[in-house]
């Protein structure tokens, strides 16, 4: 049964003991009244019946001694009794009108008495006219016997009244009792029924108080959880501005820096590092960090020093936890015990970087997820953006000598020397051209000069400075623009690349490959020409002079409307 509709019993069992002692208690008083009056009535009429019997009898004294002493005053009081008799008879009738047995027996009794008046008045008769002589003659047996009737009568009707008295009395005496018994019965139900009204009551009270507890607890986690909604949406919008972003870097290191602040945002207490691997798949370097570290992480460690990267997914390791840490982590101070996640940057297989933090509690936990969907981006962004890196280099680098490609020399040039010109400086374009590379070709096959392109593409990107762009112009010639070099310093960087490939020695097959030698021809700007495709063109007259005057030498261009200068 439900907590409210015992209530309801409860109380409705309450009401009904109460309405029943209620209506004992009046049931027990008006019975009790009630034969309180009957006794009451029953000693009125055995008082009228002593009332009566005692008239008659005064009546039949006071006669016989008017008939004896013939004194009046007796008379008198003959009719005194005499006379009150039929009213009394009269009223003893109409108060035992509600007993039909006593009815009868007080009908028939008024009759005798008034029939013994009669006797009694035809006697007086008798004596006013033949004296004391002729009234003894009339009091004859049957005079005596209605005398002795009506007493006996009296008797009965008082009997009759005496044990309806007594009835009545048991009546009362049980009446009493009833009333007792209610009293003695209900004072202890009673307080029993308050109780249990009180008893059901407090627990009402403490039930509404424990729902209201209960419903200002449920209010405030549903506060929290609102709290905590609009916190997720919060860092939802977050994560999603953060990632269109990322889609939109050109640079690793501009995503790199993207991904800094918002780590830095999404976990302010935490330190955190991220780490990139090496293109050679051996060693995590540090790229950038941010915040506090509770437990510091090597700057550069080989990839087995971490856990995660291990194994290729999140290693946390929690303050005093058994498991085994990570190497790359400095140990912790004696009692300090940090909380610290290795979450490893891999996209399409392939592992880029890792995403360590570190903290003195493990609240960050919370949001390891947010966080590791946040690093998949990011990896996701430095994979496209690797990608995009590589594909470049593949449209503008040539694979055999890993040099610039033709394309890409056309469009630097211009843009070189665009910044020379603003900058007045000078710019100067080589073109080189191996010697005899055909019959080298014809002697060693396809595969040894390609061996040997490729070899003399290393040599010219290490002899060239930063500035310089090296390229491969076709086939095994070969461009070099220099700029903000004039012609002598042009000639001699192209002299000593002449002297370093005819020293150059290349393996091929097991077998040291014959020395080779190149002839150079050099134009500058602005001394030669202003244009880019001119400048190529008057260096590669100048080659074609030096191959003339008997190749492994360098030719500078002629001046613009001069000879060609030649020179050993
Ligand atoms: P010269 O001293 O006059 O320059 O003589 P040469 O034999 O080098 O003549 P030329 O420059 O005309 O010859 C170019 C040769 O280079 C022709 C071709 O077989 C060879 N060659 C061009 N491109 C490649 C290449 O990619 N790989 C190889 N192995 N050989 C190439
Ligand atoms: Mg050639
Ligand atoms: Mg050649």
């Amino acid at each position: 049964m439900r907590p409210r509709q015992a209530n309801r019993l409860g109380l409705f069992t309450a009401a009904l003991i109460f309405v029943a002692i209620g209506a004992g208690v009046f049931y027990g008083a008006q019975r009790f009244i009630s034969d309180a009056n009957r006794v009451t009535h029953t000693n009125e009429v055995i008082a009228l019946i002593g009332d009566i019997e005692s008239a008659v009898h005064d009546s039949e004294s006071a006669q016989r001694g008017y008939l004896l002493t013939n004194n009046v005053s007796y008379l008198a009081d003959y009719g005194r009794s005499r006379d009150q008799l039929p009213d009394a008879l009269t009223r003893l009738q109409d108060m035992v009108r509600d007993n039909p047995e006593q009815g009868r027996r007080a009908a028939s009794w008024r009759i005798d008495i008034l029939r013994r008046l009669s006797q009694m008045e035809a006697t007086l008769g008798n004596y006013r006219l033949g004296g004391l002589a002729a009234a003894q003659r009339s009091i004859n047996h049957e005079v005596r016997q209605a005398s002795v009737n009506i007493h006996r009568q009296a008797e009965e009707l008082v009997t009759a009244e005496r044990d309806l008295l007594a009835l009545r009395a048991r009546s009362s005496h049980d009446s009493a009792n009833l009333l007792r018994g209610l009293a003695l019965l209900g004072i202890p139900l009673g307080l029993a029924v308050v109780g249990l009204v009180y008893w059901l009551l407090v627990g009402e009270i403490r039930r509404r108080a424990s729902a209201e507890a209960a419903s200002s607890d449920a209010r405030r986690q549903l506060m929290v959880t609102i709290e905590k909604l609009e916190a997720h949406g919060e860092d939802l919008n977050d994560l999603s501005r953060y990632s269109g972003m990322l889609q939109s870097c050109v640079r690793s290191e501009e995503a790199i820096r993207l991904a800094t602040q918002h780590f830095s945002r999404l976990l302010p207490e935490v330190g955190g590092t991220l780490y990139r691997i090496r293109a050679s798949q051996d060693y995590a370097e540090e790229a950038a960090h941010w915040g506090e570290h509770a437990l510091h992480s090597g700057a550069m460690f080989p990839l087995e020093a971490c856990w995660a990267l291990r194994r290729g997914q999140p290693h946390v390791h929690r303050a005093h936890a058994e498991m085994l840490g990570c190497t790359h982590l400095v140990a912790p101070a004696l009692h300090a015990a940090p909380t610290t996640a290795c979450i490893p940057l891999i996209a399409q297989g392939t592992q880029l970087g890792l995403l360590y933090l570190s903290s003195h509690d493990d609240a960050f936990l919370a949001r390891q997820d947010l966080v590791e969907t946040a690093a998949e981006q990011l990896s996701m962004a430095l994979s496209n953006l690797e990608l995009q890196e590589r594909l470049r280099i593949q449209s503008i680098r040539e694979p055999l000598t890993g040099l610039f490609n033709r394309r890409y020399l056309e469009e630097s040039l211009a843009r070189e020397l665009a910044r020379c010109e603003r900058r007045g400086l000078p710019l100067s374009v080589m073109m080189m051209d191996l010697d005899h590379f055909k019959a080298f070709n014809d002697l060693h096959g396809h595969v040894g000069g390609d061996t040997l392109l490729s070899g003399f593409g290393q040599l010219l990107q290490k002899l060239a400075r930063a500035e310089d762009i090296a390229c491969r112009y076709g086939g095994e010639e070969f461009t070099l623009i220099l700029p903000e070099a004039d012609m002598d310093i042009a000639r001699e960087r192209a002299e000593s690349i002449r002297a370093a490939v005819g020293a150059m020695r290349i393996r091929h097959m097991g077998q040291e490959l014959p020395a080779v030698t190149v002839s150079i021809g050099v134009a500058t700007y602005p001394r030669h020409g202003r244009e880019g495709e001119q400048l190529i063109r008057l260096a590669d007259e100048a080659l074609y002079h030096a191959k003339r005057r008997g190749r492994d030498r360098v030719e500078a261009a002629a001046e613009a409307g001069g000879p060609v200068l030649h020179q050993a």
